[in-house]
C-alpha cells in the first residue's frame, strides 16, 4: 500500500516516536523511506564568509540531527535516504514529498517549539493542510 514513505525530523520527541511509526510501516510494507531536515532560511544580507559560515553550521547540525534517526532506522534493517534542505522546514517537506512522489508523510504533531498551548505545530499544521498524499500525525 505505501512504497514511500516520508519522515519529517527535527529531532523533537514528537519527531523521534514518528520515526518509530514510519519504521514500522516502511518494514510492514517493504517501503523506500526518506528522511527530511530542514533549516530555517538564512538571510543573504549577512553577505560573505558570515553567510557561508552560517550554512555551513545549519546543514551540519541538521545533518546530525537526520544522521542520528537514520543511524537508528539502519539498525533495524532500512536503508534511508537523507534530504536536508534549507527552507521553511513546511514547504520544505512538502517539496520532498512532491519532488519524491512520497505516498505518505510522517511526522509529530509538535516540534522543538514551545507554544505549548497549541495542539498542532505551524508546520504540522502547514503539511496537513498542503499535502497530496496522506499525512500521519504522531501525538
Ligand atoms: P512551531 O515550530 O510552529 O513553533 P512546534 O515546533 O511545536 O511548533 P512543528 O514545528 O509543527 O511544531 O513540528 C511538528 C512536526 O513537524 C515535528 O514533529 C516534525 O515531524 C516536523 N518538523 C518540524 N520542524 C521540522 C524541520 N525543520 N524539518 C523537518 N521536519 C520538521
Ligand atoms: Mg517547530
Amino acid at each position: 500500500m505505501f512504497q514511500k514513505v516520508l519522515l519529517a525530523y527535527d529531532g523533537s520527541e514528537h519527531a523521534k516516536r514518528a520515526a518509530q511509526l514510519a519504521q514500522a510501516i516502511a518494514l510492514k510494507f517493504g517501503a523506500e523511506l526518506r528522511v527530511v531536515t530542514a533549516f530555517n532560511p538564512i538571510s543573504r544580507l549577512l553577505g560573505n564568509p558570515a553567510l557561508e559560515q552560517a550554512i555551513q553550521r545549519e546543514t551540519t547540525q541538521a545533518n546530525t540531527s537526520a544522521e542520528e534517526i537514520a543511524a537508528e532506522l539502519r539498525a533495524a534493517g532500512l536503508d534511508p535516504h537523507i534530504e536536508v534542505l534549507e527552507g521553511p522546514p513546511a514547504d520544505a517537506v512538502l517539496r520532498v514529498a512532491e519532488t519524491r512522489q512520497s505516498d505518505l508523510i510522517v511526522m509529530g504533531s509538535r516540534g522543538l517549539g514551545n507554544a505549548a498551548a497549541l495542539f498542532l505545530g505551524s508546520v504540522s499544521h502547514k503539511v496537513l493542510q498542503s499535502a497530496e498524499c496522506p499525512v500521519l500525525i504522531v501525538k
